[in-house]
C-alpha cells in the first residue's frame, strides 16, 4: 500500500482527498497535515469527513509525518507558502510531491524546481480528465483557427483566493502555445476605461467570482462571422480529489523530476499537447 500524506487536510479539497484515499485501491492515508492553530488538529481524519475512524489524527508536524511515508507522496492542496515549505522537507526526506495548490509565486515555483532534483514532483492546476483533454483541444484549435481572437473566461466560488485560476492560466498558455506565442507576452488580465481597440495576438483572461461554483473554464476563439467556444464545467470537487490521489499512486517510486497530469492520464501525444505547466 502506497503511503500518501494529505496536506491541507481540513480544507475544502483536503476533506475530499481523505475520502478519495479511502476509496482508492493500493494507497493508504499515512498522515493528515494542517497548519498550526487549526481547531481540527488532533481529530481523527476519518471522523473529520464523516467516515469510520482511520487511526490517523490531524497534525501540524509534516517533518515527522514524512518519516512514515517513505516510498510515498504528499498530496498538497494548501497555500503557496505552505507548498514552498513542504518542498524543502520532501526533498530532504525523499518523499514525492503531488501539488494542486494554485497561485504559486516565483519563490514557491523555484522551491519545487529544486525539490524535483531529489524527488518526483507533479504539479497540476487541474486534476480532472476533462480539463486535461480540453488543454489539448484548445492548443489544436488555436493552431488551426489562424487569425482568430482568443480569450479565456473562468468562474469560481466566492471564496477562491487567487485569480485568474491556475487552470485558466494553463488554458491561456495552451492557446498561446498553439499560436507559437508566449503567454507572458500575450496575456491581458484586466480591461477598464479607454483601453483602445483589442490588439491582434493578445489573449484576455478574465475571472468571475460568486456562489458555490466549483470551476468553469471557457476558451473563446472569435473569427469573422463565427465563434468557437470550448467549455469545461466541474460539478464536484471529488473529480479533482480522485485525480490527485490517482496521481499520487502513479508518482510514487518514479525517478526524481517534473511530471504533469498528462503523464498520469496517458495523454502525452504528438499532436495537441500543450507544454508542461510551470506551476
Ligand atoms: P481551503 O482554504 O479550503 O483549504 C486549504 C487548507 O490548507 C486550509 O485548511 C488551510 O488551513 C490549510 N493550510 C494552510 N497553510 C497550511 C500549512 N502550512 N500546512 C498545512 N495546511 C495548511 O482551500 P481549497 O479550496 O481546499 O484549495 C486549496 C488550494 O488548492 C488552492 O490553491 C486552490 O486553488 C487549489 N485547488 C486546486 C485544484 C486542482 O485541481 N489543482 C482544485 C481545487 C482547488
Amino acid at each position: 500500500m502506497i503511503p500518501l500524506i494529505v496536506c491541507g487536510a481540513s480544507g475544502r479539497m483536503g476533506r475530499m482527498l481523505i475520502q478519495a484515499v479511502t476509496e482508492t485501491p493500493g494507497v493508504r492515508l499515512a498522515a493528515a497535515i494542517e497548519r498550526p492553530g487549526t481547531p481540527e488538529l488532533g481529530r481523527d481524519a476519518g471522523a473529520l469527513v464523516g467516515l469510520a475512524a482511520l487511526g490517523v489524527v490531524l497534525t501540524d508536524d509534516l517533518g515527522a509525518a514524512l518519516e512514515q511515508a517513505r516510498g510515498g507522496c504528499i498530496v498538497d492542496f494548501t497555500a503557496p507558502a505552505a507548498t514552498e515549505a513542504a518542498a524543502a522537507l520532501c526533498a530532504r526526506a525523499g518523499v514525492g510531491m503531488v501539488v494542486g495548490t494554485t497561485g504559486l509565486g516565483d519563490s514557491a515555483k523555484a522551491a519545487l524546481e529544486r525539490a524535483s532534483a531529489a524527488v518526483p514532483v507533479l504539479v497540476a492546476a487541474n486534476f480532472s480528465l476533462g480539463v486535461n483533454v480540453l488543454l489539448g483541444l484548445a492548443e489544436q484549435a488555436a493552431r488551426l483557427l489562424e487569425g482568430f481572437d482568443m480569450e479565456v473566461v473562468e468562474i469560481h466560488h466566492g471564496k477562491k483566493r487567487d485569480a485568474p485560476s491556475g487552470t485558466a492560466l494553463r488554458l491561456a498558455e495552451a492557446l498561446a502555445e498553439g499560436r507559437g506565442q508566449k503567454l507572458s507576452e500575450a496575456g491581458v488580465y484586466a480591461r477598464q476605461g479607454d483601453v483602445g481597440p483589442r490588439t491582434p495576438g493578445e489573449i484576455g483572461v478574465m475571472a468571475l467570482r460568486g456562489g458555490d461554483v466549483v470551476g468553469e473554464h471557457t476558451a473563446f476563439l472569435f473569427g469573422p462571422g463565427e465563434r468557437v467556444e470550448l467549455t469545461h464545467r466541474a460539478t464536484s470537487r471529488t473529480t479533482f480529489a480522485h485525480g490527485a490521489v490517482r496521481a499520487g499512486r502513479w508518482l510514487a517510486g518514479k525517478p526524481a523530476g517534473r511530471y504533469d497530469m498528462r503523464d498520469v492520464l496517458g495523454l502525452r501525444g504528438p499532436a495537441g499537447s500543450p507544454g508542461r505547466p510551470g506551476a
